[in-house]
């Protein structure tokens, strides 16, 4: 669901040599998947369902036997801890709390930076509390528009009044670091309401905002239905629109599709535009750690039964790497390709890149190459032109 999101590693065959294993210094990100909903989106193909009770309680203890194969092989600690989904908030705030007692108490967790995300309709004082006593930090917050026909249509049941309620909740419970993801490109959005849902979003008085593009999934009941979507022109038009308007109001545009006020980046994010490592807990989770790729598939049973992930082949490489930093606004530097594997950017690369700049979707430097905001709109083909 997110414009140029996810960068197909099936593109064809990398052309350079493999480089020797990088180093690894910083700690190790954790991300649990929370894999239900209380109800489907119609454009969502995330991996999720509504649970029981009983259910609820099992993925508890499956989550924490997992967390347990791992403990002695994370050496440097953990910086970051991610609950995704699904809807964690739908989880239960005791929960996540056990969740994140047994991090604290079996990993080295420094400094760490906690989401939750959370939807709206599932927040209430109990939640909240419960989070704040864990320790959560940051929360991020499935708001997708402040308009009442297009949430609607996204078949969200809050209101724009509950997700103030919920913000004014976390912030008095003091977590003031929350990120609300905006949809662009739904159903009836114009330039007039997407400018609404900003104003809205700038009144809340949030760190950081996730603007991804509605994306026509196979298999959801939105690829079946007829919807007043805005033209692929109008849907560039909103997104830089949403650039200019936040980065006039003091947010950086630090990566494709997330925009953050200095120092609240997504941290846990960062790692993998970073191409740094982490363990992703729950089916459908992916991992990269150990330099290798791994997951788990997006079947509940199978989790609860074995916990056995699927290998996925060595990751980190250079074609990687590459894909990852060109989504970042600072892009791919020569400091750290340099840093990662001990030479400068592949001269082919850099010779590209220079094509594009005359077209205004790259900028060049000494320190490295990255994509304007024009780019960041064609970010897979211009990615895919200059490895291959
Ligand atoms: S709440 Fe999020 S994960 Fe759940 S169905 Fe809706 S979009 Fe998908």
């Amino acid at each position: 669901m997110v414009c140029d999101a996810i960068i197909s590693s099936a593109l064809g065959p990398w052309p350079l040599a493999l480089t020797p294993r990088y180093e690894f210094k910083l700690m190790t990100g954790i991300y649990i998947h929370i894999p239900f909903c209380k109800t489907k989106c119609p454009y969502c193909d995330f991996y999720s369902f509504t649970p029981s009770d009983t259910q609820k309680d099992s993925y508890l203890k499956a989550v924490l036997l997992c967390l347990s194969s791992y403990k002695d092989k994370v050496k440097d600690g953990v910086d970051t801890l991610y609950f995704g989904g699904g809807t964690p908030s739908y989880f239960g705030g005791e929960r996540i709390k056990k969740v994140i007692e047994y991090v604290r108490e079996n990993y080295n967790l420094t400094d760490a930076e906690i989401t939750v995300e959370c939807n709206p309709s599932s927040v209430d004082e109990e939640l909240v509390r419960c989070l704040s006593e864990a320790g959560v930090n940051r929360i991020s917050m499935g708001m997708q528009s402040a308009v009442d026909n297009e949430r609607k249509a996204l078949g969200r049941s809050s209101d724009r009044r509950q997700v103030e309620n919920a913000i004014r909740l976390f912030k008095a419970h003091g977590i003031d670091n929350i990120s609300l993801d905006l949809m662009l490109g739904v159903p009836y959005q114009t330039r007039e309401s997407l400018k609404e849902s900003l104003d809205f979003i700038i009144s809340q008085n949030v760190k950081h905002i996730s603007a991804y593009m509605l994306k026509i999934e196979e298999g959801t009941p939105y690829a079946e239905m007829s919807l007043p979507l805005p033209d692929e022109d109008e849907v560039c038009e909103l997104y830089l629109y949403t650039s200019d308007y936040l980065e006039a109001r003091g947010f950086e545009h630090y990566e494709i599709s997330n925009f953050a006020l200095k120092s609240f980046e997504s941290r846990h994010n960062l790692k993998y535009w970073h191409t740094e490592e982490y363990i992703g807990i729950g089916p459908s989770a992916h991992s990269f750690f150990g330099g290798e790729r791994f997951y788990y598939p997006r079947d509940f049973a199978s989790f609860l039964e074995n916990h056995a992930p699927v290998p996925d082949g060595k990751g980190g490489d250079e074609e990687e790497y590459v894909m990852l930093a060109l989504r970042l606004k600072e892009g791919l530097t020569e400091k750290g390709f340099y840093e990662r594997f001990g030479k400068s950017i592949p001269t082919e690369i850099s010779e590209r890149a220079k094509n594009f700049e005359k077209s205004g979707l790259l900028t060049v430097t000494e320190k490295g190459i990255s994509l304007t905001k024009k780019g960041f709109l064609l970010s897979n083909n211009i990615i895919a032109e200059l490895l291959y």
